[in-house]
């Protein structure tokens, strides 16, 4: 894949980016290097001092930053504005809590003194994907550099600029030269990354094929990993739940990101009795959505990022066809304008044991299933290669307690859409991944956590 800002609004390509060859890249991993010797000697107060300059670069120049997110990946530019104030938020977080997060933890044992200790790693090469080209980084980022490690990043080939703009800003936050580099290369480099000394661990999200390839690469150098891939997620509505806020929420949660987010709701899962309701309900919604140009304020459904993410959903949706499902609204790509639009589609009647209902749609696609009863709900929900995180609808608080503890799921929400929060953690089981961002367990994937023994 070409290195290139192409607008997925227009087809129109901006700018193309050279990759770096072997010796580039060489020479910034020495620096990293080089840095973290002299990095992971920096106090948290610096390094949080730097981190807020950072926060408020983002909120200062948050207009230029989401315009750049808008023209290489076509999200609303309300949206990217929310993105960048977001990693605003979670760089003031770290900065805050990761002294506490990182301070030794006392353990009584027969020991006169004994205690846990973290300590950085050293770089941490990053692989990013486009659909979040700003939050996905600084979730990363933030509590990477608080931990004293220095941070490579090799983002998705489509968000070249959004890649060099997050090294510029923690650049000019004050960060040390070498803390934090982007390295603008194609995905083939990233096993010959993880087999390189000097880089220390590997953190990925992306598509699940990227994430295996990176953990066979990295388990052959005994390096840890972190992978955050793609989830299926459910959207329960059972009988007893608020009709009118669940349906503006699966909206909301299906049409997130254009519909190109790892935790959008994509199965609804709806009981018998609602059900009827609930599909008009939805369809109502959908038709009113306006699909168009993003960088319109009232714009909600942007384009695709790219011609292949459109082409392989549009594939996903005939077969859904051709599996006995039916189209309520949308179900081919818009011809009647350049650019990768896709419209708000919903399919009801796939039979659920038909293995296109297992795959993750990552587009403005619903796909409507009806159950008679709660049991049958999860059974169907969890009834998934993936486990990332889980919406359910209900009043009942019996009803609530099963499916917490019986969703097989990183996460449930319970009357709200799944969404992430840097004071918890986000992660996902099964085919979505392993390993926690965000929060305390976030920033402890990448630490060596030392115990100490002292007689
Ligand atoms: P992708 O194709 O896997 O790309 C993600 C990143 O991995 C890009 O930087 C890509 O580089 C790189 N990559 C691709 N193939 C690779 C390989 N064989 N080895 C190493 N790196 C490789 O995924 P995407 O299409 O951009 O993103 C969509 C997927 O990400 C969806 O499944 C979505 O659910 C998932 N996602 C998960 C989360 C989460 O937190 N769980 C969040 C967002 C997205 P190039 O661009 O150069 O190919």
């Amino acid at each position: 894949m070409a290195i290139a800002t192409i607008n997925p609004a227009t087809g129109e390509t901006l700018k193309t980016f050279e990759p770096l060859n072997d010796a580039e890249i060489a020479a910034k991993l020495d620096l990293a290097n080089q840095t973290f010797e002299k990095y992971r000697q920096t106090s948290f107060s610096e390094r949080s001092h730097w981190l807020q300059k950072a926060a408020d670069i983002l909120e200062q120049d948050k207009a230029e930053f989401a315009k750049l997110m808008t023209l290489e990946m076509g999200k609303p530019f309300k949206a990217a504005i929310a993105e960048v104030e977001k990693c605003a938020v979670v760089c003031r977080y770290y900065a805050e809590h990761a002294p506490g997060f990182l301070a030794d933890v006392s353990v009584k044992t027969d020991a006169s003194h004994s205690f846990v200790r973290y300590h950085p790693m050293g770089a941490i090469l990053a692989v990013m994907p486009w659909n979040f080209p700003f939050w996905q980084v600084f979730r990363f980022a933030a509590p990477a550099l608080m931990a004293g490690n220095v941070g490579l990043l090799k983002h998705a080939s489509n968000v070249p600029q959004c890649a060099l703009a997050i090294e510029d800003i923690i650049q000019r936050a004050g960060f040390p030269e070498g803390a934090f580099q982007t390295l603008l290369i194609g995905a083939a480099k990233v096993a010959d990354l993880m087999a390189d000394d000097r880089v220390k661990a590997a953190t990925l999200t992306g598509s699940e094929p990227a994430g295996a390839s990176l953990a066979v690469a990295a388990g052959k150098q005994i390096k840890k990993t972190v992978l955050e891939l793609g989830g299926s997620d459910p959207f329960i509505v059972l009988e007893s739940a608020d009709l009118e806020t669940a349906v503006v929420t699966a909206t909301t949660a299906r049409m997130l990101n254009n519909g190109q987010s790892c935790i959008a709701a994509k199965r609804f899962i709806v009981a018998e009795a609602i059900a009827d309701k609930f599909e008009k309900l939805l369809l109502e919604k959908f038709e009113a959505l306006k699909v168009g140009d993003p960088m319109q304020p009232d714009t909600d459904l942007g384009p695709l990022a790219t011609p292949g993410i459109l082409q392989d959903l549009d594939q996903q949706v005939q077969n859904a066809i051709s599996s006995g499902g039916k189209v309520l609204t949308g179900g081919h790509p818009l011809s009647d304008r350049p650019g990768n639009f896709y419209p708000p589609t919903i399919i009801i009647g796939i039979p659920p044991e038909a293995s296109i209902a297992k795959e993750e749609f990552f587009g403005p696609v619903a796909l409507l299933f009806r159950v008679p009863d709660i049991d049958a709900a999860i059974k169907l929900a969890n009834d998934s290669p993936f486990g990332l995180g889980a919406s359910a609808w209900t009043t009942n608080n019996q009803e609530s307690d099963r499916l917490v503890e019986e969703i097989e799921a990183g996460a449930v929400f319970i009357n709200s859409m799944v969404k992430s929060d840097p004071r918890l953690p986000f992660g996902g089981i099964k085919r979505s991944g392993y390993g926690r961002e965000l929060s305390i367990q976030g920033i402890h994937e990448f630490v060596n956590l030392k115990t100490v023994w002292v007689k």
